[in-house]
């Protein structure tokens, strides 16, 4: 079967320093794939390199069977795949529902709209015409979410979601995401907090070095198993 998104054999870096080496990986439709690693494992430039905004030096990316490595970042997104980046990026001055509407620039057809992506993302709701400045990091998490749902994506690629929130909101945010999280779309996580990553996904790629270590579902791998690919203890065979 040929995978929604699939990275072959990707190494990438900056200059002469690699940060991602010969990973291979793939997620399917209605599917929840998380990368874990301790900073600096290489997760967040794979994610740029699914998305199109970094250049892999080695290997291909597959858009549902087709080449796209060489295709860039604006035109992936218009061909279904959307990048979440750490660090949220709203547009201050706009509210809410002028910051979802940005996302709907590139109107590719699907059934995310202003009022899909609140009743997927209910907290979303009150906050509609709100400037995007007055928000808690949560809140703006969840616009950030929603604005890459109004791209109307097959992928949806997710960095860092719980980066620098405190722990009562990072709840109210994923209760928020099982609206999402059952879509059908295909969505890679990266995501710190191990307990959540385990309690959403369903299959797991752990990072190591730029290396993928370790990859399997939450059920098949134990504890001991990732912690010891995410730090580095061993590395496990596949
Ligand atoms: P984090 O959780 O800290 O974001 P990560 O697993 O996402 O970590 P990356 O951000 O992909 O890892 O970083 C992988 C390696 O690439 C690190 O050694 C990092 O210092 C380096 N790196 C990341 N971005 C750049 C950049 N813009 N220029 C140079 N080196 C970079």
């Amino acid at each position: 079967m040929t995978a929604l998104l699939a990275a072959e054999s990707i190494t990438a870096g900056y200059g002469d320093s690699r940060a991602v080496s010969e990973v291979s990986l793939a997620v399917e439709r209605g599917e929840v794939l998380a990368l874990v690693g301790a900073n600096g494992a290489g997760k967040s430039t794979l994610l740029r390199v699914l998305a199109g905004a970094h250049r892999p030096t080695a290997g291909r990316v597959h858009l549902r069977g087709e080449d796209v490595t060489d295709v860039r970042d604006f035109e992936r997104s218009r061909r279904g795949v959307c990048l979440v980046p750490e660090g949220r990026r709203l547009f201050a001055s706009l509210t809410v529902r002028e910051n979802l509407e940005v996302g709907a620039g590139s109107r590719r057809a699907g059934r995310w709209s202003v009022d899909t992506v609140v009743e997927a993302l209910p907290i979303l709701g009150p906050l509609l015409d709100r400037n995007a400045s007055q928000l808690s990091g949560g809140q703006q998490q969840a616009v950030a979410i929603g604005r890459g749902l109004m791209t109307n994506p097959d992928v949806l690629l997710l960095d860092e979601v719980s980066l620098g929130l405190a722990p009562i909101v990072i709840d109210e945010l994923y209760a928020s995401l099982a609206g999402v999280w059952g879509g059908g779309l295909g969505i890679v996580l990266v995501e710190q907090d191990l307990e959540r990553t385990l309690a959403v996904a369903d299959r797991i790629v752990c990072m190591l070095e730029g290396h993928a270590v370790l990859e399997g579902t939450p059920t098949s791998l134990t504890r001991e198993q990732i912690t010891d690919a995410y730090f580095g203890h061993e590395v496990a065979s596949w």
